[in-house]
């Protein structure tokens, strides 16, 4: 068996891998595509002493890394159960094979909720962007939309009202759902316009970049079209959890609920990075809490 089976193969899983390979004990990694979610982005600029990457760039660094270590990486397989008994820890695989290990850290990740409108995948990062702390700066001075009225929405509007020119919030209901004191800062601002009952229709470009976005207004079903450089979809982050339903503690959310030291609800299996209840879901953070799952890790492992 493995003394640590890692889960997921983003910068969460990789600095997991990273750190437990260094204590010379026996690491694995089960990916379904190593690389994580920085495989979908382009420029990352916040990555703590790298002013500047690509995405692809950044996921191919973080393989190399891993593989200066002795660490098994099985990648293209997905994890479809987790089961504990006599006290080793079981990851069932899609393909029907089971990995063992002793302890086990799960940095499974999450996934921007889509509008699923034209537009949206053809101007994925060309002016579709999903992570205001991330790509907020590409739009300084510009006009932008925010999709979502919960509090993300509500935030994003807040924190993109300070560098861009013009915000426009769509929310879908009659109201917004964010809490009362966001909204009331919201409604604060000169340079936010919001909208509600309004159902995105499409995200328009002209070919290379977003140029546009329409909507329909649901009370009187009349077309709309606003045009503006950049529109942040803000409707949700779906942690991948649905494989641990009932296994262990998720929040109602679904995220991993995970202690100061990544421990979940199951003795030995620990968690880190978007999968989990820690707020602010970035690399820098999802790396440093692998690094800290994996200490967890092996703190659990000499204590057998
Ligand atoms: P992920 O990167 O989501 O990795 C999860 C891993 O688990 C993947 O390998 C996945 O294949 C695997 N996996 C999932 N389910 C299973 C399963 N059942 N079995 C096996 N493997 C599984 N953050 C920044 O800090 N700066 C940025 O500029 C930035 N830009 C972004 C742009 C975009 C378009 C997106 C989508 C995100 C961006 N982020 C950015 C956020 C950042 O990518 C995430 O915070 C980070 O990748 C989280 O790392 P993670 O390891 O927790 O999860």
């Amino acid at each position: 068996p493995y003394d640590v089976l890692i889960v997921g193969g983003g910068p969460a899983g990789a600095a997991a891998a990273i750190y437990a390979a260094r204590k010379g004990i026996r690491t694995g990694v089960v990916a379904e595509r190593f690389g994580g979610q920085v495989l979908d982005t382009m420029s990352i600029e916040n990555f703590v002493s790298v002013a500047e990457t690509e995405g692809p760039k950044f996921a191919a660094a973080l393989e190399q890394h891993v593989k200066t270590y002795d660490v098994e990486i099985s990648n293209l397989q997905r994890a479809e159960k987790l089961i504990q008994k006599d006290g080793m820890t079981e990851v069932q695989l899609a393909s029907g094979a089971t990995l063992k290990a002793k302890s086990v850290i799960l940095a499974t990740g999450a996934r921007w909720r889509e509008v699923n409108v034209p537009g949206e995948k053809e101007y994925r990062n060309h002016g579709v962007a999903y992570c205001p702390h991330c790509d907020g700066p590409l739009f300084k001075g510009k006009r932008v939309a925010v999709i979502g009225g919960g509090n993300s929405g509500v935030e994003a509007a807040i924190d993109l009202a300070g560098i861009v020119s013009h915000v426009t919030l769509l929310e879908f209901a009659a109201e917004l759902r964010a809490d009362a004191v966001l909204q009331r800062k919201l409604h604060s601002l000169p340079n936010v316009t919001v909208i509600t009952q309004a159902q995105t229709s499409e995200i328009h470009g002209d070919g290379q970049k977003v140029n546009g976005i329409s909507y329909k207004n649901r009370s009187d079903d009349s077309l709309h079209r606003i045009d503006l450089e950049g529109v942040f979809v803000q409707i949700g982050l779906v942690p991948n959890t649905e494989w641990l339903k009932d296994t262990l503690s998720l929040s109602r959310h679904g995220e991993i609920e995970v202690d100061a030291r990544g421990q979940t609800s199951l003795p030995g299996v620990f968690a880190a990075g978007d999968v989990t209840t820690v707020p602010y879901k970035q690399i820098v953070i999802a790396v440093g809490e692998g690094a800290k799952a994996a200490l967890s890790a092996f703190d659990h492992l000499i204590r057998q």
